[in-house]
């Protein structure tokens, strides 16, 4: 997740700063980053000190490269150095102009990533079920200016990629998705990452798999590797050519070896994940007033939220008593997503959430708990039994 104000836990109470006995309730954070052991990292990097090749695309992020086409299952990945980095260079090296179709329910990264390339997004409501693009909303927004559609796999929901595929090859538009949340997953057996002409991933140390800061982007074409290459290079060609006007987003060695420390044992923290989405599951569902998320049937999940809806009458509490309540007991779950980003007041003016009703209505009342590999579901029990309790 993408809590950077909040994400990283205090350091765990030890037994020097506190006695035993009187140890307090350790602080819950709605994410904790998954790290290899120690050792298995410094085995990793040992090399780069003896190449001191520390970053420009060396062995580890070759390694990692490689060993991530075939996790996701793509036929292309190009590392960058975060995921919005990703998305933003994508879009740019499709050298689009006009309007991207995308919803406002999803982390700022995605908006901004349009606006940045002097793209306007319009914003297209979410479905009440899976949060993601209302393919049904779709069409009726595709105007001659529409060049490109960015939608997002919301916690780990797919998009309904059929339909989306269907509008976009009618128009002739460029699909580009938010796979930020999606990491690892299937959609029918085949690889998240392979759908569109485009789909980015975050590596960011609050997500199902990390290198500290990362993010990827994963295609077919590869005439779109070419230009995402140089374009995370300062739009570098050769030693004497610079061809675009690009960024520095290079993937540094470092990073990549966390990646690929990480990399072997994702199956083994998605598993995990997976135990305490099931415990949160047991403990909420049927309860009234509380939407859990639903579960796809085509989709290989990978558990990276546990989002939950409050409807404050039927429950007897708001979310944001809710959220409260948590945060005196020392949990921090997160309103996510919450503000939309077309009411961000960098865009005051601009954009109408009254336009997308849905995603007004969800953000509102959603609240995602916190889910980690490492969670004890005595914890999830306790987190369950303080939301349970503030019912009235
Ligand atoms: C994390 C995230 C991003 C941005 O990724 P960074 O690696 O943090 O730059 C973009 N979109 C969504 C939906 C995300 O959750």
């Amino acid at each position: 997740m993408d809590g950077r104000h909040f994400r990283q836990p205090q350091g765990r109470m030890t037994d020097s700063m506190q006695p035993e006995e009187t140890e307090m309730e350790e602080k819950i954070m709605v994410t904790r980053s998954s790290m290899p052991e120690f050792g298995e990292y410094m085995e990793e990097i040992r090399e780069i000190w003896d190449s001191r090749w520390l970053t420009n695309m060396g062995v580890k992020h070759r390694e990692l490269q490689e060993g991530l086409r075939e996790y996701l299952g793509v036929e292309n990945v190009e590392l960058l150095s975060n995921g919005h980095m990703a998305l933003e260079l994508t879009l740019q090296a499709m050298n689009l102009q006009g309007e991207v179709i995308t919803t406002p329910f999803t982390f700022a990264s995605t908006t901004h990533a349009i606006v940045r390339n002097g793209l306007e997004p319009v914003f297209c409501d979410i479905d009440p079920v899976t949060y993601t693009m209302d393919p049904g909303r779709l069409e009726g927004l595709v105007t001659d200016r529409t060049c490109a559609v960015m939608p997002v796999h919301v916690y780990g929901n797919v998009c309904d990629v059929e339909e989306v595929e269907r509008i976009a090859r009618k128009y002739e538009l460029k699909v580009v998705y938010d796979a930020a949340h999606a990491f690892g997953e299937t959609y029918r057996g085949r690889g998240i990452g392979s759908f569109g002409d485009a789909s980015c991933f975050s590596f960011h140390a609050t997500k199902v798999f990390n290198s500290i800061e990362g993010g990827a982007s994963c295609f077919r074409d590869g005439r779109l590797g070419e230009a995402l290459y140089e374009l995370k290079n300062f739009g570098i060609r050769g030693p004497e050519e610079v061809s675009g006007v690009g960024a520095n987003a290079k993937m540094n060695e470092f990073c990549a070896a966390m990646g690929l420390c990480n990399l072997r044992h994702v199956g083994e923290e998605i598993g995990k994940r997976r135990k305490v989405w099931e415990r949160y599951r047991g403990n909420l569902e049927g309860v009234e007033g509380l939407v859990l998320n639903a579960v796809q049937g085509d989709v290989e999940p990978n558990y990276a939220y546990f989002p939950v809806l409050f409807e404050e009458r039927q429950f007897g509490a708001s979310r944001g008593e809710v959220y409260g309540r948590l945060l005196e007991k020392g949990i921090c779950a997160r309103k996510y997503f919450y503000p939309l980003t077309n009411t961000f007041s960098c865009f005051r003016g601009k954009y109408d959430a009254g336009q997308t009703p849905v995603a007004l209505h969800v953000s509102r009342r959603i609240l995602t708990l916190p889910l980690y590999a490492d969670l004890a579901l005595e914890d999830v029990d306790r987190i369950c039994r303080i939301i349970l309790d503030c019912r009235v």
